[in-house]
């Protein structure tokens, strides 16, 4: 660990007592700071708030009381979900108080370099591509964050022979003082989490500081086929290694003849990679640069890309019943999602959508769904999806109360060739705790159908 006697006497504010608040409370009471914990909610019976407790730090919850801030404040490390607007947080600006996120807190005290993943979709997959990659290649890379472990627990350990993967949202990036990743990726730009951000503008900037302390010694990854990517990309001080899946791009990840490259050199023909849809492939193509950068041999690479044909939730490929084959995209809690989705299957698709209701209507789904013979619908939005069905020309529509009836439903209306996928295009708190609760319960309704079959 480096850093380590920054803290030492210092006293931090941890606000908000997730998973990675635990996470760095613990990290700062082990480098000698005063802790003190801070939550809206009331956590004096809270098991992780009493283990905190025990080992030292101070625990305050029922709000944020702005006398916290008049100690001496060494620096806030705030949980990305709260927003900078909330009085306490403006104090802290006031007062030239640091605020960090726990992501930055880590990358201050890591021996091993950093390379940061954002965007608006994408994320996890690529996040996954490049471990997997540098996995393979021996690099040693440690996966933290969102998916894995928390961030500063991985950071403790690591090496400086490791390599730390990690996938950052813009609530994560919008505070950024000191993150400097080795190798930042900036995947794409789609209208998401106004209701945080307040304006696109804001949401690019966030997203933007993933470049924001990186020099001429670090890398840039970044998409070369969208605008918002370019424009955040224009002047910073990185190197910029573009990738495209519509034009070549010499010094970057390109595809020609059916055919991916990097640089000018052959990598991999699309028809031996594994994981489907176009949209992953620019996943894969940002996936290579970074692997490539970081000298991994082709052949490393390739094991990858023939056999890794999905992340849990998306795009998942479930199994085969007599002849259909069922796939997991309950990740796709947006219109957006479920089109890419639906773009990555040529004809003969069973939908299984529906979800919460978050008052939109479906008809930009429509030129989607041509490749749909019926659509299996529940959930809040069930009716809406069906007039965008019915608009869209498709005969069928069944409506059914879950995702178990629908798995019943889309096997016992399908035909030997069909594709049965749970693609909902909402967020699923109408009926289920999570999204990954929903593909949970899906796959376990094809596993048990399956079952029944045999
Ligand atoms: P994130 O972690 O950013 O949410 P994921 O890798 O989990 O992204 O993918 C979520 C959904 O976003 C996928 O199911 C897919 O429909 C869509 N998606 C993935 N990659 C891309 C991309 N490069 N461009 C557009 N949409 C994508």
């Amino acid at each position: 660990m480096k850093n380590v006697n920054n803290f030492q006497n210092k006293t931090v504010i941890v606000l908000g007592l997730a998973k990675s608040g635990v996470a760095a409370a613990k990290l700062l009471i082990k480098l000698g700071a005063h802790v003190v914990v801070n939550d809206r909610e009331d956590i004096s019976t809270d098991p992780h708030a009493l283990e905190l407790s025990e080992l030292g730090a101070r625990v305050v919850g029922n709000g944020h009381p702005l006398s916290l801030l008049d100690d001496d404040v060494f620096c806030v490390v705030k949980n990305p979900g709260i927003p900078h607007s909330i009085p306490f947080l403006q104090k802290a600006v006031k007062k030239n108080i640091p605020i960090f996120t726990e992501v930055e807190l880590a990358y201050l005290i890591s021996d091993a370099p950093f390379i940061g993943i954002t965007g608006s979709n994408g994320k996890t997959t690529t996040t996954t591509l490049i471990f997997e990659m540098l996995n393979q290649g021996e690099k040693q890379p440690l996966i933290a964050g969102n998916i894995g472990t928390v961030a500063c627990e991985v950071a403790q350990h690591a090496r400086e022979d490791n390599v730390i993967v990690t996938e950052l949202s813009s609530f994560q990036l919008l505070g950024i003082t000191n993150y400097r990743p080795k190798i930042a990726v900036l995947l794409n730009i789609f209208d998401a989490h106004l209701d945080y951000h307040g304006t696109r503008e804001e949401y690019m900037k966030a997203k933007g500081n993933i470049f924001l302390n990186q020099t001429d010694e670090d890398f840039a990854v970044v998409n070369a086929d969208d605008s918002d990517v370019s424009n955040i990309a224009a002047n910073i001080l990185a190197n910029k290694v573009p990738f495209s899946t519509k034009q070549i791009v010499q010094d970057g990840a390109y595809i020609k003849d059916d055919t991916v490259y990097y640089r000018d050199e052959k990598i991999i023909e699309i028809a031996q990679i594994a994981l489907p849809g176009t949209h992953n492939l620019e996943n894969i193509l940002a996936a290579i640069c970074v692997a490539k950068l970081l000298n991994v041999d082709n052949k490393a690479i390739c094991n990858v890309l023939s056999t890794f044909s999905s992340v849990k939730h998306r795009l998942q490929f479930v199994d085969e019943i007599e002849g259909r084959r069922f796939y997991n995209d309950s990740k796709a809690t947006n219109i957006l999602a479920t089109s890419k989705a639906l773009s990555a299957f040529k004809k003969d698709v069973i939908l299984l959508a529906g979800g919460l209701d978050r008052g939109n209507e479906f008809d930009e789904l429509i030129p989607f769904l041509q490749n749909v013979k019926v659509t299996v619908t529940f959930g809040q939005t069930a009716e809406k999806i069906e007039e965008a069905c019915k608009k869209a020309g498709i005969n069928l529509t069944v409506r059914v109360d879950n995702v178990e009836q629908a798995v019943k439903t889309a096997f016992d209306i399908s035909s030997e060739g069909d594709t049965v996928l749970l693609s909902p295009a909402c967020a699923s708190w109408d009926q289920y705790k999570t999204f990954e609760e929903r593909g949970e319960r899906f796959i376990k309704a094809v596993l048990s159908l399956k079952k029944e079959m045999a």
